[in-house]
């Protein structure tokens, strides 16, 4: 008999049009490695209800009535968001005792039956193995140049980050501990896993299109997230802003020698008003932004400080 436990942990909002159909394909893949014998029989699905306000946990209940063992799930008060929901996910089975843990979108864009090859890689060693798309073509355009633009930045920024990462990943028992252990209240979970250096393998998928429901995140949901992202992984923004005051400092000590001289040496006159107008609206744009940089840092600060908890519990299915 294979020993290794398996939790597939799904973040459900407002999955009500695709959850049957998910939760039975989700079992058909289960029930098929463990007759494969891949992984233990005492393995299940873990069903997130992020705050839903349709009847996503209606159909978990019922599903988990229907098999106890294998269906399992919690409920939030509220909706926490996907990072949250993930996470809870994660710490709610590593209290049950798994070996290792998948998270996969309810919707199941992406592909179910890579599930098999990422608990080989892990049997193979992985302590992580990271769900690649192969391609963002099913990607609205609003989230395709952002996402592409956001990478790129943030390996500017210092931050090394896989493109075309996604939430789709098979984490082991070691890691959850070591994650139990994070207790930061905003989180970005592309990040935080690749900083902890276990070893990770890698398994290439394609996105399906979203068969029923629609995407639950918007332009700004999604500027949300990578602001976090930004903000918890790289302080170089901030240096960025005291590189550039020192800039702007040197420059208008040199305008100021410069003026000087043009006016008590040779009696000229060096701007008209409007070249002073412009100037002005520049510098005054570039402080406000800067001042929006360190707000980012010093809004998250308090939310750390705040140490609020990432969720709060509804009704638990275990
Ligand atoms: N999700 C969640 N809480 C939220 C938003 C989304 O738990 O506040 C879940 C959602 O139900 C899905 C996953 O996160 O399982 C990814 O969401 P979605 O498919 O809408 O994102 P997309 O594929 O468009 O990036
Ligand atoms: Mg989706």
């Amino acid at each position: 008999m294979n020993e290794t436990r398996l939790a597939i942990v799904i973040p459900c909002y407002n999955e009500e049009d695709t959850l049957s159909f998910s939760i039975s394909r989700l079992s058909e893949v289960l029930d098929d490695l463990i007759s494969k014998n891949e992984i233990s029989d005492k393995s299940f699905l873990f069903f997130v209800d992020d705050g839903s306000l349709d009847k996503t946990w209606e159909i978990i209940h019922n599903a988990h009535l229907q098999n106890p063992d294998k269906i399992k799930g919690t409920s939030f008060t509220t909706n926490f968001g996907n990072q949250n929901a993930i996470i809870a996910g994660l710490d709610t089975v590593n209290d049950l005792g798994v070996d290792c843990a998948i998270t996969i979108d309810a919707d199941l864009q992406q592909d179910e039956t890579k599930i098999g090859e990422f608990v080989q890689k892990y049997k193979n060693g992985a302590d992580i193995v990271a769900g690649i798309r192969n391609n963002r073509d099913t990607d609205s355009l609003v989230k395709k140049v952002p996402a592409t633009l956001f990478y790129k930045f943030m390996n500017v920024l210092g931050v090394n980050l896989q493109p075309n990462h996604s939430e789709y990943r098979l984490v082991s028992k070691k890691t959850l501990e070591i994650i139990s252990n994070y207790k930061e209240t905003k989180l970005f979970l592309r990040g935080l896993f690749y900083e902890l250096g276990l070893k990770t393998d890698y398994v290439y998928f394609d996105v399906k299109k979203r068969q029923f429901g629609e995407s639950k995140f918007n332009f700004f949901s999604l500027m949300r997230l990578a602001a976090y992202g930004i903000v918890s992984f790289s302080v170089r923004p901030l240096r960025f802003v005291f590189l550039i005051g020192l800039f702007i400092s040197f420059m208008s000590f040199l305008v100021g020698i410069l003026w000087f001289y043009l006016i008590f040496i040779k009696g000229d006159t060096l701007f008209g008003i409007e070249g002073y107008e412009i100037c002005e609206m520049f510098f005054s744009g570039l402080q406000i932004l800067c001042i929006g940089i360190i707000g980012e840092y010093i809004g998250q600060i308090l939310e750390e400080v705040k140490s609020r908890p990432r969720y709060i519990k509804d009704k638990d299915l275990k």
